[in-house]
């Protein structure tokens, strides 16, 4: 046998210092992860051997085999599934290919109680061995190989790991963990059978123990012998086998789906809900839908990972099958077994099928449905918002057919809240409309300190209107796409009309008729001051607090917000035509009307400026402005 020697991948390294400083307060996790990776290894097994029954000819039945052994100080965790080859031993156990990676190492901190807990967090695979061992040896045979090509890995954990060939007559793999001394209590019966039967309940395969069994002496055994009766070493099937889905929803206990959940999703976190349907009816499925508790780091990223486990009359299929669920649900994990697909089914076959949109619509609802629950609880529903609220807001343009229902789980930061909270939904703003209200004001903004203290907000303030303030970046382009929700029109606080209707009774406007007629002199005096930079000068009728705002003529083709956005990316917009509106109650304005016309136009540009800044956070020539500002603070 000729071994070679590796280095781990940067990250992997990384990874084993980690796993070997921290405080595992849990740390049988391990079992989990290795009969995890076992599991699958026989299910990737199991599925190809449904078009080649030759591959598991000589060992049919597929099961998991846990051997502890005191006197090498060794655990063996063996399965008869798919094995590896020389090179995907090399690969697969020499880097993480699990995405987000780079992400997770760039979130570590280099301080250890913290990174610890993130190491929590994330779902380490393989590599948690070595939080018990201090030394794994990995021995497995690819069921396509031969048995000359058997092959045998193994690393003490620090930087790198040898592997060869090494002749193996059965395939599969069999991981032995060379307990560190101060680990050996996973050599005992009593805690194995413990651990396995939390990690493995919900397991479709048989994971066995090796046990030493007393065999009951003969009915005409000598007295010695009832007394010493023999004892022998045998496999005990720890677990009923039985795939947790399959089961009656009524028999299985929170904690065995919160098991059931680490074992698909490769988190370690408990899930935030979950549903578990059998359907019978035009088709037959059984679905089980987690909702996580916190986002996957690349959850955003354009190559993101998600689907559903996809299983044909229990047979696992294919993971990832992200078919059945549309894109702004692709936080939710699980799987779904149905027996209205074929065996052979393909990642093409199903993008065509009519049973797969049948199944994504059923399985959209149920989510719907799902989180409609979950907003029951106030706290979890904020836990959750937090999380993918923001993902969810692409649902209402992705998913018309849902538009609705997907608009009234959605949570708003409001005028309501004292404070930046998003826990405000449609259903709550329209149940407090005012009187005769028929619109939902909101405003965007690009942080809630922005928003709550925005100029437009002050009419609507005054008159007591909920304005919902939106902040995240996905927002101008939701309220860009959808219109309004139960027959309420969606409103901007900064259009040029603010469409207040019947919220503004005969004496306001006939007040607002008057107040344009009587100060004519002073918006004629701003227009001829500020000449072509604006379209139109009016006295507004939003305003309390302020001199001064702006509003965009014919409504916006770009919010600041999106036009920042594309100024970044060195994208020329064109110009907004303003209609300058001003406050002539407010002081500024009054000081400015009383300066000479040699004066005012400096003022004028002062309170136009201002209604800019105001607008968009921003000035196009903002040393222009702070000389502006100091000549007249100086009375230049
Ligand atoms: P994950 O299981 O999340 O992909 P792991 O670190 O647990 O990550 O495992 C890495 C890879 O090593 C697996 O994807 C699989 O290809 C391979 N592997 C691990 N354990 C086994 C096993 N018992 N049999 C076959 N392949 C395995």
């Amino acid at each position: 046998m000729t071994t070679q020697t590796h280095g781990f991948q940067t990250e992997v390294t990384k990874l084993l210092d980690l796993l070997a400083n921290s405080l595992y307060s849990n740390k049988e996790v391990f079992l989990r992860e290795l009969i995890s990776n076992a599991s699958d290894a026989i299910d990737k097994l199991h599925f190809l051997s449904l078009t080649d029954p030759e591959l598991i000819k000589d060992d049919p039945v597929f099961k998991i085999r846990i051997r502890p052994d005191k006197e090498t100080q060794t655990l063996t965790i063996s399965d008869n599934g798919l094995g590896l080859t020389l090179d995907e031993a090399n690969t697969h156990l020499g880097t993480i290919a699990k995405s987000g990676t780079q992400e997770f190492f760039k979130n570590l901190s280099g301080d250890a109680a913290r990174d610890s807990q993130l190491i929590g967090q994330f779902g380490v695979g393989f590599y948690s061995a070595f939080i018990v061992a201090d030394k794994v040896t990995v021995i497995s045979r690819s069921a396509k190989a031969s048995p000359e090509e058997g092959v045998r890995w193994s690393s003490e954990g620090n930087g790198t790991f040898e592997s060869g060939f090494m002749p193996r007559n059965q395939r599969g793999t069999d991981v032995i963990l060379h307990l560190k001394d101060s680990e050996t209590k996973y050599l005992d019966e009593w805690v194995l059978r413990e651990a396995i039967t939390k990690y493995s309940d919900h397991i479709s395969v048989p994971v066995e123990l090796y046990v030493e069994k007393t065999i009951e002496p003969a009915e005409d055994a000598t007295d010695e012998e009832k007394k010493n009766p023999k004892k022998e070493w045998v496999f005990e099937q720890i677990n009923d086998a039985k795939a947790l889905w399959t089961r009656n929803p009524k028999e299985v206990t929170e904690d065995e789906y919160k098991e059931f959940y680490k074992h698909l999703s490769n988190d370690y976190q408990d899930p935030l809900i979950w549903a578990h349907n059998k359907v019978e009816g035009e088709i037959e499925y059984t679905s089980l839908l987690y909702v996580p508790s916190h986002a996957p780091w690349d959850l955003f990223a354009a190559d993101n990972k998600h689907g559903l486990k996809l299983f044909v009359q229990r047979v696992f299929i294919m993971d990832e099958a992200e078919q059945f669920l549309p894109r702004y649900l692709r936080f939710v994990k699980g799987l779904v077994d149905t027996n209205a697909l074929p065996l052979n089914v393909s990642r093409e076959l199903l993008q065509e099928s009519a049973v797969t949109s049948k199944l994504k619509k059923a399985l959209t609802k149920r989510v719907l449905n799902m989180l409609e629950k979950l907003s029951a609880d106030k706290d979890k529903y904020q836990e959750f918002i937090k999380n993918f609220g923001q993902v969810l807001k692409e649902g209402p343009v992705e998913d018309y057919a849902n538009r609705e229902s997907v608009l009234s789980l959605l949570r708003f930061a409001s005028t309501r809240n004292q404070g930046p909270e998003t826990n405000v939904s449609l259903d709550d703003y329209i149940a407090s409309m005012k009187e005769k209200q028929d619109k939902i004001y909101y405003l965007t903004a690009s942080n809630y300190e922005a928003a709550i203290s925005s100029p437009y907000l002050e009419a609507l303030k005054k008159k007591g209107i909920e304005v919902l303030l939106l902040t995240e970046r996905v927002d101008e382009w939701l309220m860009n796409q959808v219109f309004e929700y139960k027959e309420k029109r969606f409103v901007s606080v900064t259009s040029p009309d603010l469409e207040l209707g019947d919220l503004e009774d005969e004496k306001e406007k006939e007040a607002q008729k008057e107040a344009q007629e009587g100060h004519k002199d002073l918006t004629e005096r701003f227009k001829t001051a500020l000449g072509s930079l604006v379209k139109e000068v009016r006295v507004s009728t939003r305003l309390v607090d302020s001199p001064a705002c702006v509003v965009a003529d014919n409504g916006r083709m770009f919010t600041p917000e999106l036009k920042k956005i594309f100024e970044a990316t060195g994208q020329k917009l064109p110009e907004e035509t303003w209609i300058l509106e001003i406050n002539p109650n407010h002081e500024l304005v009054k000081k400015a009307q009383s300066f000479d016309d040699a004066t005012f136009p400096r003022w004028a540009q002062l309170i136009f400026n201002q209604a800019l800044l105001a607008d968009a956070g921003t000035l196009k020539d903002p040393q222009a402005y702070v000389k502006l500002v100091n000549d007249l603070l100086l009375g230049k």
